[in-house]
């Protein structure tokens, strides 16, 4: 695997190797250290400047270079200040001084480094552990199987809303792809037999079977690599803040100090005085502290929140979490468990019972959603053998069809056999009985008519209620309910959960009107569901959160934040943790503004030395540093 082959390659190498900056970082302070014990021991000389000179090369160079790099790009960055500040240093003869600044200075971005590899490492960690499974054909139905264990040539299920988990052939059906994970092109692609898919890809309407044509180690792989590569680019928005601070800031601390370092000498004042006030300005007024505050806090946030089994796909949804005014649910699998049964099985007319399972639980054996699983396990609970299906399609919020036997066989709400006028009046009477139970209806027909009625029922998860108790305490102002399901079956569930509103049979397209109703009244509004039929309505959310086990992976995609562990209780656990990274971001903006007016107004007259302004800056990262990593100690 490219995993293993990595870390063998790693292996192979030196811990220096495979970290050069702190290399130099530890030589660096070696020679400063000798260098003092030196001075002290046998006064200045020409071996002290000599080590004092080495310690800046090396400890310096990542820091020019990074300096030189950034001025190539026409951008004068924190590094190009902090290197004249040093190089002025040793033109003054302060050679202990400029070592130092040195040093500090490359602590500071290690530790930078370090707090993001950190989060990095526990997003994969989390990536790798979510098991991606192929469902292999095999006689008499289909199992899942670890992706990576899928041998070429073998026949794979991929149903409506899932990913293909293999490069291969559509053998059987036909649907539309959304590629745009690979090519970045969002029109969805029409696939049939004899059409190439690949893995990473997300299917659409229709279930294909694929062969398998590749290997799929490589896939995966590639899989995790995107998903970090996205976590990365989301940090963009707070880099691009950093460079357009620095592009403006930047260029007006150099003249303010080349001010202070000349304009006061012409006036007949000691030039190397004023020369040193001048440095002491440029190395105060690097903004590190002010640089980190954001990021730092993020990045901790996010770690936070990932050790929590949150994922979050970028600190922008963080900070808008803590803020939401209205929370909408979807229902099925959100708040109730969405391990669904059969409870009841009404035949009409001649029908026989255990032939209308059988038809409907065929359709469903194609079809992701928690109500087909519930229909499949009861026919195989009761032993019966499901006849091969057709031109499977999933109507989502509606139901699922196929051809069965030459006859095309419906699944699906009360709603959708309503919109195709088969209803009377005596269907509509058992459907009210069934679902003021707070079971879900589902009816079984074909050709024109209505076969029977099923119905399956679900539990609130255990933490639903309590969770949206705390949401209100935590001064959501609304709470609401979206569901596909019966509206007597939603209002009973409700009941139970305590939600503000409960809005029914919404398709997927109500949903996303439903979010964006509450949006003019309530914004920002948080979203959570975990089916296809939410997908839409996620991406209207201002923060869209999936449920990461029992979401389809279209849930998963589109969502800015997944609970990995199904766990609603996360939710008030990210409202609570994106406040505090909100106070904590001002509090460290404050404290690095303060602190650097203070040291500036010290400067000018001369009190601060080179030595406190490094100091000053250090310190002040370091402290926001470790205000930001609080986030991670305390719930
Ligand atoms: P929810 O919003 O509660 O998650 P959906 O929007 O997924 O529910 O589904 C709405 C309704 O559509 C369901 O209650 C069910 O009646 C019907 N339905 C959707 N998909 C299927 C399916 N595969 N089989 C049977 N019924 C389905
Ligand atoms: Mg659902």
């Amino acid at each position: 695997m490219p995993q293993g082959k990595e870390s063998t390659s790693e292996g192979s190498q030196s811990f220096w190797q495979r970290r050069p900056r702190e290399l130099l970082l530890g030589l660096s302070t070696a020679l400063l250290v000798a260098a003092w014990g030196w001075s002290r021991h046998a006064g200045p000389g020409s071996l002290v400047q000599g080590l004092f000179l080495t310690a800046i090369l090396l400890g310096g160079a990542p820091m020019a270079g990074e300096g030189l790099r950034a001025l190539k790009g026409r951008r004068v960055g924190i590094d190009f200040l902090m290197t004249l500040g040093v190089i002025g240093a040793v033109i003054l003869g302060e050679w202990g001084e400029a070592a130092a600044v040195v040093i500090l200075f490359a602590v500071a971005e290690l530790l930078e480094k370090y707090s993001v590899e950190r989060t990095r490492g526990a997003i994969k960690a989390l990536m790798d552990l979510t098991p991606p499974t192929a469902l292999v054909q095999e006689k008499g139905g289909y199992r899942p199987v670890l992706v990576k264990e899928v041998p070429v040539g073998a026949r794979v299920l991929v149903k409506p809303g899932t990913r293909v988990p293999v490069d291969g052939t559509v053998v059987e059906g036909a649907s539309t792809l959304d590629e745009s994970s690979l090519t970045g092109e969002a029109q969805p692609v029409e696939k049939k037999v004899g059409d190439v898919v690949y893995a990473g890809t997300m299917n659409q309407q229709g279930s294909l079977i694929v062969e398998a044509t590749k290997r799929a180690e490589e896939t995966l792989f590639a899989q995790i690599v995107r998903y970090v590569e996205k976590a990365q680019a989301q940090r963009a928005p707070v880099q691009r803040f950093v460079d357009r601070f620095a592009a403006r800031y930047t260029p007006a601390v150099i003249s303010l100090a080349l001010l202070v370092a000349f304009l006061p000498p012409l006036f007949g004042l000691p030039l190397r005085e004023w020369m040193y006030r001048g440095l002491v300005l440029l190395v105060i007024s690097c903004p590190c502290a002010l640089v980190l505050s954001t990021p730092v806090a993020i990045v901790s946030a996010l770690t936070a929140a990932a050790r929590q089994g949150v994922l979050i796909k970028g600190g922008k949804y963080l900070e808008t979490a803590g803020v939401v005014r209205a929370v909408a649910f979807d229902k099925t699998g959100t708040l109730t468990t969405g391990r669904l049964a059969v409870s009841t099985l009404v035949p009409f007319n001649h029908w026989e019972p255990q032939r209308l399972l059988t038809l409907a639980a065929a359709v469903e054996q194609h079809s992701e959603h928690p109500i087909a699983a519930a229909v499949v396990s009861r026919a195989r609970a009761e032993g019966l053998t499901l006849p091969p299906l057709r031109d499977f399609v999933a109507l989502p919020g509606r139901g699922a069809q196929a051809r069965i036997d030459g006859q095309t066989v419906s699944v699906g709400s009360p709603r959708w056999f309503e919109e195709q006028g088969l209803l009377g009046e005596g269907i509509r009477q058992r459907i009210r009985q069934v679902a003021s139970a707070g079971h879900t209806p589902l009816l079984v027909g074909g050709e024109g008519e209505v076969w029977g009625l099923l119905t399956v029922a679900d539990e609130p998860r255990a933490e639903s209620a309590s969770v949206v108790q705390a949401l209100k305490r935590l001064q959501v102002a609304r709470v609401v309910m979206l569901t596909g399901d019966d509206p007597a079956t939603a209002e009973a569930v409700a009941e139970k959960i305590g939600v503000d509103l409960t809005q029914a049979a919404l398709l997927p397209t109500d949903k996303v009107d439903a979010v964006q109703a509450l949006q003019r009244e309530y914004a920002p509004v948080l979203m959570v569901g975990d089916g296809v039929n939410d997908a839409p309505a996620l991406a209207a959310a201002d923060v869209g959160v999936a449920m990461g086990a029992a979401g389809t992976d279209v849930a998963l995609e589109t969502a800015d934040v997944a609970l990995m562990a199904d766990d609603l209780t996360k939710l008030p656990f990210l409202l609570t943790l994106s406040r505090r990274t909100r106070r904590l971001i001002r509090q460290n903006i404050v404290f690095a503004l303060v602190m650097k007016f203070i040291f500036l107004l010290l400067t000018v007259p001369g009190v601060t030395t080179l030595w406190m302004a490094v100091g000053a800056d250090v310190g002040a990262s370091l402290l926001v540093i470790f205000n930001a990593l609080r986030l991670q100690s305390r719930r």
